[in-house]
């Protein structure tokens, strides 16, 4: 295994209070899988992947309790040498937004060089090289190098951002919304080449997203995340063949069906809650059209309705489908 977060939890301190950011969460990646980690907006999907890369501002940020062991070793109490080696080496995180992650004033192959000499013993006009050929992996001439970010488009930024990230070989790569700024039949190309790369490189991805469609195309195994917990983890296929916990079912009644001619969509009634303020028992209960007595007075557990996939919700407490 890869990386296995235990019991990972996350809080802002705020006026209001402390914001429970994530709760308990656990989740695994195993080497070269991609994961989709999916929510709604809020639901602690970034929060938890800042957390695996230490970069959770503190204060107001921190983590309260957990482990994130990445082959084998707790990234939580590694210290900040090994964080460093650790970050764009091991393992590199894709934005939304490339311009977030680019630096206007320098050439993109200066900046994929950059990442190269800080992780590679390689000297400066090797790296140079080994950035012209990154360019090219990603489909963009290495006779660009020498151009600045603003001279690119959002879709071709968004390819040096994925060179920059692989540029290290690492083994792991949380992408997060990669694709949601561009517009989308540069989606699909980069979605794409992110599929090609993977099969290269064989890295493993946390694809974190909103966005089934986006699960659907590229993901061997996906995690809901609900509240900062993850309610329910399965393979691809099992998951879109055979969707258990009460909130995953309408996400996947949420998206829009060209053929239904009826004039709604559908909608998960009631509001994501108050992070500040979350539900007793089950996070889920006051929007769940399945919800017993039990599910506002107890936590449920995570069950196993069959191997490899888990649910966290008393309807299958037996571990009955
Ligand atoms: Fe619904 Fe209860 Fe299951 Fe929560 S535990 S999802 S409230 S049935």
């Amino acid at each position: 295994m890869l990386l296995q977060i235990k019991d990972l939890s996350i809080k802002y301190r705020s006026d209001n209070g402390d914001v429970k950011a994530v709760n308990n969460l656990n989740l695994q990646v195993d080497e070269g899988r991609t994961l989709g980690f999916v929510g709604e907006t809020g639901a602690g999907k970034t929060t938890t992947a800042l957390g695996v890369m230490r970069l959770i501002p503190n204060p107001p940020g921190e983590v309260t309790s957990g482990q994130v062991l990445f082959e084998g070793q707790d990234l939580l109490n590694a210290s900040e040498d090994e964080m460093r080696d650790v970050r764009g080496g091991k393992i590199a995180m894709i934005f939304q937004d490339p311009m977030t992650s680019l630096n206007p004033l320098v050439t993109v192959g200066d900046q994929i060089a950059e990442m190269i000499l800080l992780h590679k013993d390689v000297d400066k006009e090797q790296a140079s090289v080994l950035a012209g050929e990154m360019l090219e992996k990603v489909g963009i001439p290495a006779g660009r190098k020498g151009e600045y970010p603003h001279q690119f488009s959002g879709g071709m930024r968004q390819r040096v951002v994925i060179a920059i990230a692989l540029a290290c070989n690492p083994k792991l790569i949380i992408a997060d919304e990669p694709t949601t700024a561009l517009d989308v039949t540069i989606q699909a190309q980069v979605l794409e080449l992110m599929k090609e790369l993977k099969h290269e490189f064989n890295t493993a991805t946390i694809m974190i997203t909103h966005d089934l469609g986006v699960v659907a195309e590229i993901c061997d195994d996906v995690a809901v995340i609900y509240a900062g917990s993850i309610v329910e983890y399965a393979s691809i296929q099992e998951l879109y063949e055979n969707p258990k916990h009460p909130y995953t079912l309408g996400l996947f009644q949420s998206i829009p069906d060209l053929e239904d001619e009826s004039e709604f969509l559908h909608v998960i009634d009631g509001m994501p809650p108050d992070p500040t303020d979350l539900p007793t028992g089950c996070s889920f209960h006051p929007r769940c059209p399945n919800a017993m007595p039990v599910c506002s007075q107890k936590t449920p557990g995570t069950y196993d309705v069959k191997a490899g996939h888990q649910v966290s919700c008393f309807l299958f407490e037996g571990g009955q489908e």
